[in-house]
Formats: C-alpha cells, structure tokens, sequence
C-alpha cells in the first residue's frame, strides 16, 4: 500500500490479536503513524512470527485462543528473547496486570483504549529501550501514565521525578485510576477495587479521596485526574492537551 506519511521514525511492529476489528484498527493506525506493520491471531503463531521477524515490538492481546498473552511472553523471556511486549487487557483486576507485568511485559493498555493512549505508550517504550539512557532501564513492576510513575513493589509514586509520598488508600486508588488510564470509571468500581467490599452506597469516601489524591498528585500541571460529570473519574491529560474535540 502505498505510504505518503513521511517516515520519520518507522519501528516494526507485531500485532497479536484474535478479535479481526481490533486487528484491522490497530494495523492501519499504527500504518498512519508511520510504523511497519504485521500481525497474527494466536500465541503459538506469535512465538514463530516474533522469532521470524524479530519486530521492534509486540502489541499482545491477552485472551488468545490457544496460549495466553502471559503465556506466551513468559515462553519468550525464558528463551532469552527480550523483544518489548505490549498488552492489550480487557481484564478489569489490577492484579492480573501486574502479573502480566511480571512474566516480563513492558507496559499494558486496557480495552477499550484509545489509539493516541497506545501510540503513545508504544512510544513511551521504544524510547525507553533504544538506550538513550540504559541506566533508566524498564522496572517491570511501573505504571506510567505522562509524567507520573507508580512502582507497585517500592510502593512509590513519582511525578515528572518528584517523589509524592501517598497512604495507602491514596496509593490503591491511584494504582486503580492508573490501571485504567484513558478510561472512566465508576465511584461504584472505585469502591469495588479500592475497598474491596461494598460501601452500602456511600460513596462520599471516594470524593473525599479524589480530593486527598488531587492535593498531592495534581499540584503539578496539567492536572490528571479528570471528574466526567454523572460517571466517576478518569485519569487522562485533559482534553486540551489530548488534542480531543473540546466539549
Ligand atoms: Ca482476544
């Protein structure tokens, strides 16, 4: 096909990925933005393509139909292969996340995600292991999300390398809204995570700790921690800078 975006910094990329619309979204995206592209729909073919063609990445679904996308990364780093792998997770539990973080992922976006969100954690990653700087190299237990970095086994939170000391909850709830960067969810879902039990509705304690975590976290610019009104929270750059449709 032919391609009249100028090629300023093209990668190789895998797509693995059994659900054929979001295969076709993300190959042509990730085309528009410059990248070569190919992809496959299951583990076992993943660990040949990615053998075979050696790619600059791995976008790597999580439920595959044969091997899973941990599976599949765990049988890679036990053979020595440290090609970078990007989850895409549907799966709601932080916990998961981070286990998927720990067979040897780099980073993960959850489904539904936004094309500007994978582009730019792709990004986020590639720059990180072209080695420009090999002393920052990738902790596997991060979340990141713009400037800020939760190391969820140090227990430690960082904005643009300011160290932001959290309590616990703050800590749990930040870990959640990170998890789910780009996306909103619920005082209901918050509660559901953050608390683990059912607060019989009184979901003032999630404000209040909104408001506790806003003190801390979005005292820098630009603030992260979006209200969407009726809804419940989301963690994103606000819209201006998302360069989304103003509303
Ligand atoms: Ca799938």
């Amino acid at each position: 096909m032919a391609e009249h975006h100028a090629h300023k910094d093209g990668y190789r990329l895998l797509v693995v990925e059994d659900e054929p619309a979001i295969r076709a979204l993300l190959e042509s995206a990730l085309r528009l933005a410059g990248h070569t592209v190919s992809s496959t729909d299951t583990g076992r073919s993943a660990l040949v393509e990615i053998e075979r063609q050696a790619p600059s990445l791995v976008l790597m679904d999580v439920m595959l139909p044969d091997l899973d996308g941990f599976e599949v990364t765990r049988q890679l780093r036990a053979a020595g292969d440290d090609t970078p792998v990007l989850f895409l997770t549907a799966r709601t539990d932080l916990g998961d996340r981070i286990a998927g973080l720990r067979v040897g992922g780099d980073d993960y976006v959850s489904k539904p995600f936004s094309i500007e969100e994978v582009l730019l954690r792709i990004d986020a990653i590639l720059r990180r292991v072209s080695g420009t700087d090999s002393a920052a190299a990738p902790a596997p237990e991060i979340l990141r999300y713009a400037d800020l970095d939760l190391n969820t086994e140090a227990h430690e939170v960082h904005r643009a390398g300011q160290y932001i000391p959290l309590s616990p909850t703050e800590f749990k709830l930040l870990a959640y809204l990170m998890t789910n960067a780009g996306r909103v969810v619920s005082k209901a879902q918050i509660l559901d995570h953050v608390w683990s039990y059912d607060f019989s509705g009184d979901d003032r304690i999630v404000l209040t700790y909104v408001k506790y975590l806003r003190r801390k976290v979005d005292c820098f610019d630009p603030p992260l921690i979006q209200t969407v009104w009726g809804v419940g929270y989301c963690l994103r750059l606000p819209r201006e800078q998302a360069g989304t449709e103003p509303s």
